[in-house]
């Protein structure tokens, strides 16, 4: 057992906000390294060294103990963006005073913050942030030419501020452009994922019924029969086909037998248990493939959708008709193909057509 977990994984934004503060957090450590690097260059003293350490880790470790704690989640913004970055700006600051001779190279690391700014901020809040680092910077210089006179040089510090009033805005702004670039490319994948999902349920599906169509069918039969080899498990496949249908289009007209079409594949597919699959063969002939089903139960499925096409009046139609259906099943035999249990689920449907149609017949009657 782990006895202490950094970023707990119970609610998966706040792991993700704990995960973006540890990878800010680690930037300030970064200053505590070049303030070390300047300690050992005799660029400032080791009081001011301990002194900003000691005030970096509190405060990175207040920072954790609020979003630990879930007291983050108080704030309209619960990632504290500019409250974190509020916060590194003023200690900057604060260091600057002190390590003077370190001001060139604590400028630069008011990049950071302004990485991590960019991607969260709107601009608006971005050049407020801008304003207040040239606000505290100019603060510090006149503070330290106040009690230190000799040693501020107005022409390096004047070159400075106007070097981070000019690079800080440049940051936010291409910082803003390539967030904008990512959004524009998850939107773009987005997309195309949402395409990609459309073009395969178009191909699956028929598209006058809706239901799947004679390519899935074949395929879902395919995985059955590899199904049967792994672990035996046995299918049946029954062949629907409506009788006299050619009546119905001769007589309404073949918009109407377009509709009957559509109602009975609805129709056709209430009828199903779940797991059961049925899909348009091809012109007015269906094909039910019933997982798991032995040759008896099969029987039954079908005649209980027998009985209620016989049953459905059909609206579609310009008066009210009733039409029936021909249903050939066949069980699945080891060692067939697709096509030859298609065969002879299709030869049971002919026989019950020869037979006076309207019925169920199995490759076995
Ligand atoms: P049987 O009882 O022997 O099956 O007679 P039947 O009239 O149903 O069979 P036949 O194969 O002679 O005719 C099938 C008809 O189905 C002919 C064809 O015009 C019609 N058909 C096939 N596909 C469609 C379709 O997408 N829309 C319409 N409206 N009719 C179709
Ligand atoms: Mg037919
Ligand atoms: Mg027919």
């Amino acid at each position: 057992m782990r006895w202490f977990v950094l970023i707990p994984d119970t609610d998966a934004k706040q792991a993700l906000r704990i995960r973006r503060y540890l990878m800010a957090a680690g930037g300030s450590f970064l200053v505590v390294f070049l303030l070390a690097a300047g300690y050992l260059q005799g660029l400032l003293e080791l009081p001011v060294l301990l002194e900003a350490t000691v005030v970096i880790c509190a405060l990175v470790a207040l920072f954790y103990a609020v979003f630990r704690s879930g007291l983050n989640r108080l704030f309209p913004d619960p990632s504290l963006t500019m409250e974190q970055i509020i916060v590194s700006i003023m200690v900057v600051v604060f260091i600057m005073y002190q390590a003077e001779r370190m001001r060139g190279v604590l400028l630069m690391v008011y990049v950071m913050p302004f990485l991590f700014g960019a991607f969260r901020l709107e601009r608006v809040r971005l050049l407020l942030l801008v304003l207040l680092v040239l606000f505290a910077y100019a603060g510090t210089v006149l503070l330290s030419a106040y009690h230190r006179p000799g040693n501020v040089d107005a022409a390096t510090e004047v070159t400075l501020f106007v070097a981070l009033g000019t690079l800080l805005p440049w940051f936010a702004i291409m910082g803003r452009y390539i967030h904008s670039l990512r959004g524009r490319l998850y939107e773009s994948n987005r997309e195309l994922r949402q395409a990609l999902e459309k073009v395969q349920d178009i191909s699956i599906h028929d598209e006058l019924t809706g239901i799947y169509n004679r390519r899935f069918l074949m395929e879902a039969l395919r995985r059955e029969i590899a199904r049967f080899d792994r672990s035996g498990s046995r299918f049946s496949v029954g062949l629907l086909d409506i009788d006299h249908f050619k009546r119905i289009n001769d007589e309404c007209g073949h918009a109407t037998g377009d509709a009957v079409l559509q109602e009975f594949a609805d129709l056709t597919q209430a009828g199903l248990r779940g797991g059961d699959m049925c899909g348009r063969f091809g012109g007015e002939e269906f094909m039910l493939l019933l997982p798991q089903t032995e040759l008896e139960h099969a029987k039954v499925i079908a005649e209980r959708l027998r009985l209620a096409i016989e049953q459905r009046e059909f609206s579609g139609t310009r008066a009210p008709r009733r039409i029936t259906a021909t249903i050939g099943i066949a069980a699945y035999r080891a060692g067939e193909d697709t096509a030859q249990i298609i065969e002879r689920a299709d030869a049971a449907m002919y026989r019950g057509k020869a037979q006076g149609r309207n019925r169920v017949v199995s490759s076995e009657d």
